[in-house]
């Protein structure tokens, strides 16, 4: 199976590099899709040591941060370990999740933590006690997505969504945060392998969708 492949979560993020001028996430092979800047012909810099002069090539640092970079990973492990071995789970067979279940609790930790940066980048020119304002007045990602968004741009992070071709994403979203938000309160059961398996069949389109809002959003237009 095509998902079991590292390749699968991490696909999105492989080269994605944060662009200098700009802040796009962009591909480090191609130019960057908001402000054309292109980093594949940069030569490397002339250090000069002990009176020696040593070339140094470029190094950029990877686009995803390391916390939810060790949620994939996380998330991977989980989908790609063998299954049947929770026996030892109390709970009544109607009322138990998919085995799976830690893939979503993570997913949305995940997604909470991508929409953490999302909002902190969309403030960043803010004066500091405005974006810090709003930032705690608008912590929930309910809330956030909702009521932030639409001071901040005039829309719901949805539509952003809807308009730029991903409404199977959205509506997915809605899903997982509806399924995760019953896990929490009294119905553990409401995430069930279907959830489970969709979640991880549209990760590379999450993954694609996240970086076009982030791009539409968060990124300096000159
Ligand atoms: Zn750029």
């Amino acid at each position: 199976m095509e998902s079991n492949n590292w390749e699968w979560w991490w696909g999105a993020w492989k080269d994605r590099i944060r662009c200098g001028s700009c802040r796009a996430l962009m591909d480090l092979n191609d130019d960057c899709p908001v402000c054309a800047t292109n980093y594949r012909n940069i030569s490397p810099t002339e250090i000069v040591t002990e009176g020696k002069t040593v070339l140094v090539p470029q190094a950029f640092a990877g686009a995803l941060d390391w916390s939810p970079y060790a949620m994939l990973q996380l998330m991977h492990r989980d989908w790609v370990r063998p299954l049947g071995r929770d026996n030892g789970l109390s709970l009544p067979k109607e009322n138990r999740p998919s085995e799976r279940v830690l893939v979503i609790l993570l997913f949305w930790t995940y997604f909470e933590t991508l929409m953490g940066w999302f909002y902190e980048t969309a403030t960043s020119e803010l004066p500091r006690p405005v974006a810090s304002d709003l930032l705690s007045r608008y912590a929930s990602i309910g809330a956030r997505l909702d009521r932030l968004h639409r001071i901040l741009f005039g829309n719901r992070y949805g539509d952003d969504l809807d308009d730029l071709g991903y409404s199977s994403v959205r509506t997915h979203l809605e899903n997982v945060q509806q399924q995760r938000n019953a896990f929490v309160h009294g119905m553990p059961e409401a995430v069930g392998d279907e959830l489970v398996e969709a979640t991880v069949n549209l990760l590379p389109k999450f993954h694609e969708s996240w970086i076009e809002s982030f791009n539409l959003r968060c990124t300096r237009r000159g």
